[in-house]
């Protein structure tokens, strides 16, 4: 096994890192339930649902068998005129939860997000992007180009990215009155820009990867006001707050706001393989007329056949209460880290330790080790997300070990 990590050490890109990693990685053997089982044997207790996916834990009998039983059927078929039960069936799901009826299957979510600024250019004939700084929408350029200017690493990629218009990022708070100061700066700055603008793109509620930061859906309620005022079509990038993670079905129920555009992903698949969605009303569809993708591995039966079977243990689970309990434990196990941080905020599954400032990501690693659970801090955040699954004592273990990793914060 020693073998095994120095190989990867010689020749295998993680995410974001550099040869070799600033920061060991681990060997993984085995994943089941809430935990993951590392090649020395140790046992960690996942707080990241794998980035957001494993909503329902890992080897899940009903996600396995589905893709047992659709490899009996075929493994792949291309999607360029053909079609077949997985994709039809997810796609008609994912309408019924959406109420957008037009699905575009796409291979990742940063392909969604590139899907969606497809449809909102051929749908406009216009080709900026209105967005808040604090985002995150994928790492491929189109993506990278409405990502935090700063968090996204502009500067690396000067004049490779289009130029989009940002506002300032939504205040900070979901219980926080929407600022009317920042409503008029918007809504000031979006005028001036309209006339060549296509669709305005946020991600719902929760910015994810650009700062874990939860904003008051009034937010979102005057982005979509601002939209139909100017002609602009909304994008909501659902991929890390879709499917419960927040609390609501998505992100956009907090503010009860239909978007023109919608992306999913993430936990589409349960965890299971990657795939995502670009949704959009029948009206966009028609102003779209041919639209211009498609990817080889569209629709693929294993990732489809899986993500149906996840939507409907999601139907069956009580993800609601679950949520809840979840949250009403981050919110008591997290507290405890006050005295540490700049900030500690939890909305539904999501719990976040803000510091003062950027993290020693191995030390923070190591303590949250010791203490039986895995979670991968970044810049000035240490959070978790963990699997719905997640029972009490397992939660219990998650908190104690932020805490104590926030008790070796630098304070100032
Ligand atoms: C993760 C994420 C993406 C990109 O998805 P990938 O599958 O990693 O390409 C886009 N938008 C949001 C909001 C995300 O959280």
């Amino acid at each position: 096994m020693d073998d095994l990590l120095r190989l990867d050490r010689e020749h295998v890109w993680h995410p974001y890192t550099s040869f070799p990693p600033a920061v060991p990685v681990h060997a993984v053997a085995r994943a089941e339930g809430v935990r993951l089982t590392l090649t020395d044997g140790r046992e960690l207790v996942d707080g990241m649902s794998s980035w957001w996916a494993a909503i329902h834990g890992y080897r899940h009998a009903r996600l396995d068998q589905a893709i047992r039983a659709q490899l009996d059927d075929m493994a792949h078929v291309m999607f360029g005129g053909l079609t077949h039960e997985p994709a039809v069936r997810l796609a008609v799901r994912l309408t019924e939860l959406t109420g957008l009826d037009r699905v575009f299957l796409a291979d990742s979510g940063s392909v969604a997000v590139e899907v969606a600024i497809k449809m909102a250019v051929q749908a406009t004939g216009r080709t900026r992007l209105f967005t808040v700084r604090g985002g995150y929408h994928g790492d491929t350029f189109a993506c990278m180009s409405v990502c935090d200017p700063v968090n996204g690493m502009h500067h690396l990629f000067t004049g490779a990215l289009a130029q989009h218009v940002f506002a300032p990022p939504p205040p900070l708070g979901y219980e926080a009155v929407p600022d009317q100061d920042y409503l008029d700066e918007v809504a000031g700055l979006l005028a001036r820009h309209a006339h060549e603008l296509a669709a305005i793109i946020v991600e719902p509620v929760v910015q994810g990867a650009g700062g874990m930061r939860f904003y008051h859906p009034g937010y979102l309620r005057k982005f979509r006001e601002l939209a139909d005022e100017h002609g602009l079509l909304l994008i909501a990038d659902e991929i890390a707050t879709g499917f419960g993670r927040t609390g609501e079905m998505f992100g956009c129920d907090h503010a009860g706001v239909r978007p023109d555009i919608m992306c999913v992903g993430k936990a589409l698949t349960g965890g299971y393989l990657t795939l995502a969605a670009t949704l959009c009303t029948a009206e966009v569809a028609e102003r779209i007329g041919v639209l211009m993708h498609g990817p080889t591995y569209m629709g693929n039966p294993l990732a489809t056949a899986v993500a149906g079977a996840s939507l409907e243990l999601l139907a069956e689970r009580p993800w609601r209460e679950e949520v809840k309990a979840i949250e009403a434990a981050l919110v008591d196990g997290l507290a405890a880290a006050e005295p540490y941080a700049e900030d500690v905020r939890v909305l539904g599954a999501i719990g976040v330790i803000e510091a003062h400032e950027p993290v020693d990501v191995q030390r923070i690693q190591d303590v949250v080790m010791e203490h039986g659970v895995w979670l991968r801090p970044f810049g000035k955040l240490i959070y978790t997300m963990p699997p719905y699954a997640c029972g009490p004592e397992e939660l219990a273990m998650v908190t104690e070990a932020m805490v104590a990793a926030a008790r070796t914060l630098r304070t100032p």
